[in-house]
């Protein structure tokens, strides 16, 4: 599918329900957002129990010459006060093109801010098969006991919620207990050359085994080797991503 030029987009697009903040004029867009395309990629997340493609992770690109990954694409968004509209334009592209599997969606904790997630026509509410925020592990806490309703109401309707980039940074497992996600992406930073480390194995299939014991299933992320599959899969990891299995990449890429 073609991308979408967010300018246009936003021309276009119904502002968040009464009370919330408007969106921006064109001119107030950075150029990052306005001089490219957006689109979106996806990457198979594998069940490792049936040996099958599960879900996918849409994760965003653009063409605009000064584009320097999702992360920089967020903070832009955000000094601009768009991040929320942002965030509905990549949902609206992830949606499109992939209506025939669960979707695994990256949420910036400040898209909670602006409205644009709880309305009723998001595509989230929209989609066929189950779809899961991403909620990274690298912000505080203290951040979603803000947006506490939001979720709560998000989550009423069906939408599950996935804890990403588990083990990453300073690791916050109350994020676990607190937030009752639905699956648990362990970063990368713990799958890195398991087979090498016994410790590790031993910390990871105990890691597993607390996810579920707290209702969660884990998704082991970054799989470079076949060694590391091997030994996620020993570990008793439910699902598997990396280059390894696929790259993201578009249309939906099969294994
Ligand atoms: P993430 O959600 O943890 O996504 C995984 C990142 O790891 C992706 O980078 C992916 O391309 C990369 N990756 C996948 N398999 C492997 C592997 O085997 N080895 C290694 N080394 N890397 C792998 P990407 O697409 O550059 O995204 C970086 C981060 O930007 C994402 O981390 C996510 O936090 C954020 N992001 C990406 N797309 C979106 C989006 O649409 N919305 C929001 N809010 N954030 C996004
Ligand atoms: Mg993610
Ligand atoms: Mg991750």
């Amino acid at each position: 599918m073609a991308g979408q030029n967010f300018v246009d987009w936003l021309a276009r697009a119904q502002p968040p329900r009464p009370g919330f903040r408007a969106t921006r004029s064109p001119s107030q867009i950075p150029r990052v957002l306005s001089s490219g395309d957006l689109r979106v990629v996806y990457q198979p997340i594998v069940d490792l129990r049936r040996d099958r493609i599960y879900a996918y992770e849409a994760l965003v690109r653009s063409d605009a010459p000064d584009y320097q990954g999702p992360p920089a694409l967020f903070e832009t968004a955000i000094r601009a006060e768009v991040c929320g509209a942002l965030g509905r334009v990549v949902r609206e592209l992830a949606t499109l093109s992939c209506p025939d599997y669960p979707l695994f969606l990256n949420i910036h904790p400040n898209e909670f801010d602006e409205g644009w997630l709880v309305q009723p026509d998001d595509p989230i509410f929209l989609h066929y098969h189950p779809v899961y925020l991403e909620i990274t592990e690298s912000v505080p806490l203290s951040h979603f006991a803000l947006c506490h309703s939001a979720l709560r109401e998000i989550r009423s309707k069906g939408v599950l919620l996935a804890v990403d980039d588990l083990g990453a940074g300073y690791s916050n497992l109350k994020y676990i207990a607190d937030l009752s996600p639905e699956v648990v992406k362990l970063d990368r930073s713990l799958v890195a050359r398991l087979q090498h480390d016994a410790r590790m194995q031993l910390l990871l299939r105990h890691l597993v085994r607390l996810c579920e014991e707290l209702g969660a299933r884990v998704v082991a992320e970054g799989i470079e080797t076949a060694e590391e599959l091997a030994a996620v899969r020993a570990a008793g990891a439910h699902y598997g991503q990396g280059y390894f299995l696929a790259r993201p990449s578009f249309p939906p890429p099969m294994i």
